[in-house]
């Protein structure tokens, strides 16, 4: 096989969150209110919920980004899927143009809907930045610093968006 183009990055993202995963070893760090959500329809029709929020940000944030040329979709992964300690991702195709968005499946969220759906934005904005800065030529930075300077940059951007008025 030639060697790929894609490129996939795995990335820790939804910092703020991340002891609501993972880190089963601190229970007593908050486990909220998700149980309320019992019935398997409700998850599925959360799910939808979640799936068209996540559509609609990324259509939102594709274009402030200036990001119009790629075509991105966004899908959801199982955190069994990822790579270790990562909670998000994505995968393109420079020559083609193509991406995808990987972002962890609402069954492995453990927050409260309205909450979950602001982290699938995080992710969503984080992967964009990636993407964004995809282009430039490869430095010295290590995928650290990178990680570190698009984390910032969502935070940031975020922060400035849902500033209230
Ligand atoms: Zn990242």
């Amino acid at each position: 096989m030639a060697p790929s183009r894609n490129v996939t990055i795995g990335c820790l993202v939804a910092l703020s969150f991340a002891s609501a995963f993972a880190q089963t070893t601190r229970p007593e760090t908050q486990l909220p209110a998700a149980q309320e959500v019992s019935s398997l329809a409700k998850a599925a029709e959360q799910g939808q919920l979640a799936q068209r929020f996540m559509d609609d940000r990324l259509a939102v944030w594709q274009q402030r980004l200036k990001l119009e040329g790629w075509r991105i979709s966004v899908t959801t992964v199982r955190l069994s899927d990822l790579p270790p300690e990562t909670l998000g991702g994505i995968r393109w195709d420079k020559s083609k143009k193509s991406a995808v968005i990987l972002v962890l499946d609402p069954s492995d969220y453990r927050l409260p809907f309205r909450e979950m759906l602001d982290d699938m934005e995080l992710t969503i904005v984080h992967e964009l930045v990636h993407l964004d800065i995809a282009s430039l030529p490869r430095g010295q930075a290590s995928r650290g610093s990178e990680e570190h300077a698009v984390s910032g940059i969502t935070d940031a951007l975020l922060g400035l968006a849902r500033k209230k008025p």
